[in-house]
């Protein structure tokens, strides 16, 4: 058995923003997470925008965190080396309701605290970016774009580097309160924790888990969002996020947003579904963006296409109305040493720090934590050869010559950079571990040439067999067996 101060169920990047946040103490922290990485569900299945706040309900938790967490994002990205842009945000319209829509939404983002939101014309619109679609906008210029896998990893790495420990593969399946009120979590591998805090940010399961601690009746609806990423050749003619004027009941529909990478994502889409952690896509859904993705950007066409991917909103529901609710950040007084997230659905990534703090005050308000002298904010990442200028990528292969061989063509990375990410603080050892670390297998060829080359790298770097080679962690193998009744070793 192990034992922890406080144990965080799911490290997303809501789990993963807490503990860091909790770092900041002296505390003994423990993340156990079902999956073999930190992004593999919802934090690695999203659009990547820093939200300005002005789309929530005024006084609520979304409202709040947002545009507390869209303030602090240029100094958290310095710090954590996490790529961000703060490119702003077109929210387009066509007819005089869309107008009246997005009048409203200048009032509503004013009592918010986005207070440099502007109604503007086509002509100041093609200033900003002739590819977007509308007669009209909002332009917003506190929105942003970031990586959200190397953001989640970086909060990981930081809350790891200042001595939380992180379980990959390890599932929480059962829960029991002790006579002591401490907490003991039994998990799928048979490893037992007991921890004097739990904190439940599992996500997708977050009703689920919330039931097992003890605090039932939440009601949570998964909506699938399926996406098109678009090839860099159609970024070229992105600058901004394009978003549609949002619905009557206040959600967004498809939007075309620039990745910080120079990709375009068109989506998501909305379908209710059972299974949050399906990802497959579907024909319609697909067809339907194709349609709804060319009002927003005048260069969705199908040459740029390159793949598809889906992610799932845990929306929590008021069973009796259907209406979407509020973050639920709470600590049960029925329930002592229990902080429970659910329903943390976008504007999620925006707020994963104003949230991890808001879970820290809840802890502190029950016992007096001593700071960690030792803390340190800042964590450095891989140091990407693309980004580099001539001479800047001379010298790193001077210094580095593995800087010098190109494992990935089409994103441009190189073995150096493959190397560091299987070296990585998690020790996340899979190929798509890889992927989401340095970008390798994401341009155009899918991996078609480097994934080979990583699979080798992945063998050679951590010792590993042939067998022992994983996409994303047990049951994904990338070699079953022989082909032609043989395999030279
Ligand atoms: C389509 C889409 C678009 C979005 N776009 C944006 C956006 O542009 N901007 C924005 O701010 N937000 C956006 N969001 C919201 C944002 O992505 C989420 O709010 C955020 O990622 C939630 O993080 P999380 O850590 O709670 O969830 P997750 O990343 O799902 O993490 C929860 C973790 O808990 C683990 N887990 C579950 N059960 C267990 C268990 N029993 N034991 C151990 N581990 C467990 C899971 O494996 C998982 O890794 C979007 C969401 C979606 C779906």
């Amino acid at each position: 058995m192990r034992d922890f101060d406080v144990a965080i169920i799911g490290g997303g990047v809501i789990g993963s923003a807490i503990a860091r946040e909790l770092m900041r103490y002296q505390l003994n922290v423990a993340v156990l997470e079902k999956e073999s990485d930190v992004c593999v569900h919802t934090s690695g299945r999203n659009t990547g925008m820093l939200h300005a706040g002005f789309l929530y309900k005024p006084g609520s938790l979304k409202a709040k965190f947002a545009v507390e967490g869209n303030k602090e994002f240029d100094t958290v990205a310095k710090e954590l080396d996490v790529p961000f842009k703060r490119t702003g945000k077109l929210i387009v319209g066509f007819t005089p309701e869309d107008r009246e829509r997005l009048e409203y939404f200048i009032q509503r983002g004013k009592i918010n605290g986005v207070i440099d939101m502007e109604l503007i014309d086509r002509k100041r619109m093609d200033e900003i970016d002739s590819s977007a679609g509308g007669n009209f906008a909002v332009y917003c210029p506190s929105s942003g774009i970031l990586d959200p896998f190397i953001y989640t990893i970086a909060l990981a790495e930081n809350a790891v580097n200042n001595g939380a420990e992180y379980f990959l593969n390890t599932e929480v399946i059962a829960y029991e309160r002790l006579a002591d009120d401490q907490h003991l979590l039994r998990t799928k591998t048979g490893e037992i924790f007991r921890a004097r805090w739990v904190i439940n940010s599992s996500g997708l399961r977050s009703a689920q888990i919330s039931e097992m601690l003890g605090i039932p009746g939440y009601v949570i609806q998964l909506v699938k969002g399926e996406y098109f990423v678009l090839d860099k050749k159609a970024g070229e003619f992105a600058q901004i996020p394009v978003y549609p004027a949002p619905t009557p009941q206040f959600t967004f529909d498809t939007h075309a947003t620039p990745t910080v990478d120079g990709n375009v994502l068109v989506g998501p889409n909305s379908i209710n579904v059972e299974d949050g952690e399906d990802y497959s896509v579907s024909q319609e859904g697909m067809d339907g963006l194709q349609e709804s993705g060319k009002k927003m950007f005048k260069h969705m066409k199908r040459e740029y296409y390159i793949r598809t991917f889906a992610g799932a909103r845990p929306k929590l529901i008021d069973p009796e109305t259907g209406q979407v609710q509020d973050f639920v950040v709470q600590r049960p007084e029925n329930t002592p040493g229990i902080i429970n997230l659910v329903g943390i659905e976008s504007p999620g990534l925006t707020c994963a720090l104003p949230i991890a703090r808001r879970v820290v005050k809840l802890l502190k308000d029950k016992e007096e934590l001593t700071r960690n002298p030792a803390f340190n904010p800042v964590r450095k990442g891989i140091v990407r050869f693309h980004d580099k200028t001539t001479q800047e990528k001379a010298r790193l292969i001077q210094k580095n010559p593995d800087y010098g061989e190109i494992v990935c063509r089409c994103e441009t990375i190189t073995r150096a950079e493959i190397v560091q990410a299987l070296h990585n603080p998690l020790g996340v050892s899979t190929v798509n571990g890889v992927k989401m670390r340095t970008r390798a297998s994401m341009g155009r060829c899918q991996g078609g040439y480097c994934e080979m080359r990583i699979t080798a790298l992945i063998r050679e770097e951590l010792g590993k067999e042939i067998d022992e080679v994983t996409l994303t962690g047990c049951g994904s193998e990338m070699f079953t067996g022989a082909v032609k009744g043989g395999m030279e070793e």
